[in-house]
């Protein structure tokens, strides 16, 4: 499971604490460099790890928490706080549509779990009661209409697709046919590549404009730590993003990208991906996350 190593160092670095009684201000610091250090080897782009330091130290040294009866316990605390708040604080939940569809962009780079990920929402969608359509925005892998079918149909969500054609018409055609057929929500799932490139990001900017999405949803693989922090960026600054879903949150990713990318994009993580499975989807609870990271 993800930030494995970092619960292990932060819970000894908070043990040596605990271990003292009484704290001095150089007692933080000392424990605060292994916080630092503890970030870093999970992932941790530098420039927040170090500010997130800064931040807790400051709150950490003052009398109110060092003349506390449990001082070890008030600084655990406030790194449990800091954290919740670097993850964006409060969940952040899809924005509905006041009047239906809703349209979900949904879009990332090849091999992120896009297409998984877009059958995972429109059957937790669907559970809730929603009538969703998937569309079939990716065109030039053929064996890419074929899966979304196959999880579509695994899923028991109708799919609409037009085969080969241009991704715009059919994301047009697309959201045609959920008026029509009352469907609530429609979810376009966009082509991915292999890197950020300027003729993906046109053509997500040409679907944007065509069917101006409620939503947009980056997907972005955990595994690939600080990478995916810099995609998100990338796609925030060119199309705009509303949120992540943050993918393979199951496997030995040492969970950098979840710390960072709502301080570095400023874009929140809505939902986690945590298994092959189309119901390893979570909704995104920073608190949460915060205690499990801190064990
Ligand atoms: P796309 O190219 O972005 O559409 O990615 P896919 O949806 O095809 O997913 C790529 C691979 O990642 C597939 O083998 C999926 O089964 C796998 N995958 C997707 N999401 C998750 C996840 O949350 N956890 C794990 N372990 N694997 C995932």
């Amino acid at each position: 499971m993800a930030f494995e190593g970092l619960s292990e160092k932060l819970s000894a670095a908070f043990k040596r604490l605990r271990s003292k009684g009484k704290l001095t201000e150089a007692d933080v610091r000392q424990a605060m460099r292994e916080v630092r250090l503890a970030l870093l080897e999970a992932d941790v782009n530098y420039k927040i790890a170090k500010q997130f330091v800064n931040d807790v130290t400051e709150r950490a040294i003052g009398s109110a928490v060092l003349e506390s009866l449990t001082p070890a316990q008030q600084v655990i605390k406030i790194v449990n706080e800091e954290l919740t708040a670097l993850m964006g604080g409060e969940q952040s939940r899809i924005r509905y549509a006041s009047k239906p569809p809703t349209v979900i962009l949904l879009c990332g780079l090849q091999g992120s779990g896009k297409t998984t990920h877009a059958a995972k929402l429109a059957l937790s969608m669907k559970k809730q009661g929603k009538r969703p359509l998937l569309a079939a925005c990716d065109v030039y892998r053929p064996a890419a209409i074929k899966q979304l079918q196959v999880v579509g149909e695994k899923a028991g969500v109708p799919v609409f697709e037009q085969g080969q054609g241009d991704p715009v018409k059919i994301a047009k055609a697309a959201l045609h046919h959920a008026k029509d057929h009352g469907s609530d929500v429609l979810i376009l799932d966009t082509a991915g590549r292999l890197h950020v490139d300027e003729a993906l990001m046109d053509e997500l900017k040409r679907i944007k404009a065509a069917v101006e999405p409620d939503e947009i949803l980056l997907v972005v693989d955990a595994m690939t730590g600080q990478d995916a922090v810099n995609v998100a960026s990338s796609f925030n600054e060119v199309l705009g993003i509303d949120g992540v879903i943050l993918t393979k949150l199951d496997g030995d990713t040492r969970g950098g990208a979840a710390l960072s990318v709502r301080a570095v994009t400023g874009k929140p993580i809505k939902f986690a991906g945590t298994g092959e499975k189309l119901d390893d989807l979570e909704p995104f609870h920073p608190e949460r996350m915060a205690s499990r990271i801190l064990g």
